[in-house]
């Protein structure tokens, strides 16, 4: 399995001190095959690959980890960042009802999907309602009551005795019909074949005309493996769609079609089935997807905690010097990029009890400001980081020219850096000093 094999490429990397361009060129080549196994498709792998690469070769040598964690961390994150990052919200008609429409092969899992929608949307305070657009199969207007039935939530179908029944008139009529009735979200659940087929395409063309869905919805089996390719470019040929809902994800499939289809078809992969049950049902969640990929869901957590534990280790030893007033330039701006690391200051600063009040003497730490600090600080030479009392007219001068900043600038991060290492000195002698972070008796 790909699980396996990463393990065993990764192996060879372990007690490496830093990545060379070999190793990466071996790694990408194991995990090229690694993917191909797991049935994704070769044009995916090799854009995918290209992506690890450049991405292992420029960074910089991680600190809190190991050769080998570093590269499973790079192609973990890889991963999520093609599956989809952060994902997008459903779009909603400005005019209800908004009409979801859900394409995708037989057995495909619309018709269970559609229950599991239903539930959701109601979930979300809606008001849903299913529509049976699928007239292809005798009984499939009877499954869809059957599903609405355990979800709760109204059917729209053809009356018994109609004869056959036209899917599109269908369709049309319930969004009158959900108008009449004040339901928001009307799920238009249509036929499948059991491969792309013309007839199939046209219908669920036609049907996707005659009621201009606020989203279309290709559903596909995750264990269809590599077919997943032209499956999904028959249906965004055929029909178009603006997500994707993947299937039987509670089956053995590794993920390789998630990977594929959203690569090929740039569609966002919005929600996941997995299993049979109304409640096997989520919304999709591309780091989950990218460790099941990946089969190393516990190596992924030991690496965010040997990164939690490293930076607790960098904020406890700037803590003890500043605890005897020893803090240099270099350590804050080693605090500074840790704190940024979570995000923008804004943001941090707006969720501390009280900034509200303070908003005044807050707003001068944006972002911009943050950036002119770490510039100076870069453009310093460690000795003048360690010892900025030696920073003369000449040096500011120069660390000026190198960072695009004005020297009055310098002159007030070195101000402040002093004022607040003596205030810091003056509180450390308050408490008693010494090592800081530690319980006091
Ligand atoms: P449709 O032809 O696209 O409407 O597909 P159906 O909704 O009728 O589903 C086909 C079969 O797959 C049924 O037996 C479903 O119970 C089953 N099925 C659908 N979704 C899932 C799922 O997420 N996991 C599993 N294990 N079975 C599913
Ligand atoms: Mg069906």
């Amino acid at each position: 399995t790909l699980s396996d094999r990463l393990t065993s490429v990764l192996k060879n990397l372990r007690g490496k001190g830093r990545l060379s361009d070999a190793d990466i060129d071996a790694t990408a080549r194991e995990i090229r095959v690694a993917l191909l196994e797991a049935d994704v498709a070769l044009p995916v792998v090799r854009s995918f690959i290209a992506g690890v690469k450049d991405r292992a070769k420029g960074a910089e040598v991680s600190q809190a980890l190991n050769p080998a964690q570093q590269v499973i961390k790079i192609v973990n994150e890889e991963l999520v960042s093609v599956l989809g990052g952060e994902g997008r919200r459903l779009e909603y008609a400005k005019n209800p009802p908004t009409v979801v429409m859900l394409a995708g092969l037989q057995g495909s899992g619309k018709t269970t999907l559609a229950g599991k929608l239903a539930r959701w949307f109601a979930g979300q305070g809606h008001t849903p309602m299913l529509a049976a657009c699928d007239l292809q199969r005798p009984n499939a207007v009877t499954q869809l009551q059957v599903v609405g039935e355990r979800s709760e939530v109204p059917v729209f179908a053809p009356e018994p005795g109609s004869g056959v029944g036209d899917p599109i008139d269908v369709a049309r009529r319930s969004i009158d019909e959900a108008k009449r009735n004040h339901q928001d979200v009307v799920i238009i659940d249509t036929a499948g074949r059991l491969g792309v087929d013309e007839e199939l395409m046209q219908q669920a063309a036609d049907i996707r005309d005659a009621v201009t869905p606020d989203e279309t919805l290709f559903v596909v089996d995750a264990m269809i493996g590599q077919d997943a390719v032209s499956t999904a470019e028959a249906f965004r040929d055929g029909v178009g769609f603006s997500g994707v809902v993947l299937t039987k994800l509670d089956g053995d499939a590794r993920g390789g079609a998630a990977l594929s289809v959203r690569h090929v078809t740039g569609q966002p992969i919005m929600f996941a089935s997995n299993g049979e049950k109304l409640e096997d049902f989520d919304v999709f969640h591309p780091d989950r997807m990218a460790s099941r990929i990946l089969g190393m869901g516990d190596v992924l957590t030991l690496i965010e905690q040997a990164e939690q534990a490293f930076d607790a280790d960098q904020a406890e030893q700037a803590a003890q010097k500043i605890g005897t007033g020893e803090m240099t330039l270099e350590d804050f701006l080693e605090q500074m990029q840790a704190v940024r690391k979570m995000g923008p200051l804004q943001n941090l600063i707006g969720m501390l009890p009280g900034a509200n009040q303070m908003k005044d003497q807050l707003s001068e730490f944006d972002d911009a400001h943050l950036d002119r600090v770490q510039a100076i600080i870069r453009g310093m030479t460690p000795t003048e980081r360690a010892d900025p009392k030696i920073i003369n007219a000449s040096r500011r001068q120069r660390i000026a020219a190198g960072s695009g900043v004005k020297i009055s600038d310098i002159n007030d991060l070195v101000t402040r850096f002093f004022e607040a290492r003596k205030m810091m000195q003056q509180m450390a002698g308050q408490f008693g000093g010494g090592g800081g972070g530690g319980t006091r008796k």
